[in-house]
């Protein structure tokens, strides 16, 4: 049976950073990552967001339809493919609306699970956590094998894909790295965009209230000088940044 009803954390009604244009941004709850820097530790369980209906999330879109005319709706979190139902349940209505769709997405859920949730955006804000399989799994709890499948997938499909990285020293941020990543991305004609995000310590507050350590106080933002030349490498591999 498909679900129509959902947990979210929260809403942001003029989102500037999640897509083209001025968004509505609904972020769910729940997340099967658990990233070393995540600045949104209370999504991650699910049933401690609030249950509503894809109706309910949809109506208060359209409160908004003036100002995301231009923009459209992105679902973010959490992880929003964790709940693919309620996923394409919203993003089909607002398809209908004559929204633009997106989804924020570290593509850790398998695709068998959300492949009409994909289907249902028109564009995919794919996180690329680490380019080393094993690294990302470290630094995440998953490697990186289901956001390639997802990328792979929006390949054949011709889904429009912006890749999102965050350039952690210590541990994404090396030439070594970087180098990789370019090279594992070039062959990609979905991508669109890429975006370097510089890692920074802005939820670290937030980690007291969860069952884990906070293990990056110790480790400094990248400088502009690295974020720079972060994107000269990915640039020279015929990356659009
Ligand atoms: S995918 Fe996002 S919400 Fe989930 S743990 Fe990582 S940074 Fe946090």
């Amino acid at each position: 049976m498909i679900k129509t009803e959902g947990y979210i954390h929260s809403y942001e009604s003029f989102g500037a950073v999640d897509g083209p244009g001025v968004r509505f941004v609904v972020f769910f709850s729940g997340c099967p990552l658990r990233c070393l820097y995540c600045h949104n530790p209370d999504t991650w369980i699910q049933t401690d967001g609030k249950k509503v209906s894809a109706d309910t999330v949809f109506s208060t879109i359209c409160g908004y339809k003036n100002f995301i005319k231009n923009g459209g709706v992105t679902i973010s979190g959490g992880e929003p493919l964790m709940q693919p139902d309620f996923c394409a349940a919203i993003l089909t209505r607002c398809k209908q609306a004559g929204f633009h769709t997106a989804i924020d997405t570290s593509g850790a859920v398998p695709l068998t699970q959300c492949r009409h949730a994909v289907d249902a955006a028109d564009l995919i804000l794919l996180d690329i956590k680490d380019i080393d399989k094993q690294d990302c799994k470290t630094l995440t709890g998953q490697t990186n094998e289901q956001a390639f499948a997802l990328l792979s997938y929006c390949e054949e499909t011709k889904k429009s894909v912006w890749i999102r990285h965050v350039l952690l020293p210590g541990y994404t941020l090396s030439d070594e790295k970087l180098h990789k990543m370019g090279k594992a991305l070039a062959p990609f004609s979905c991508i669109e965009r890429v975006e370097l995000n510089p890692f920074h310590k802005m939820g670290e507050y937030k980690w007291e209230t969860v069952d884990r350590p906070y293990t990056l106080t110790d480790v400094a933002s990248p400088s502009e000088q690295d974020v720079l030349h972060a994107k000269e490498v990915l640039r020279a591999y015929g990356l659009p940044l």
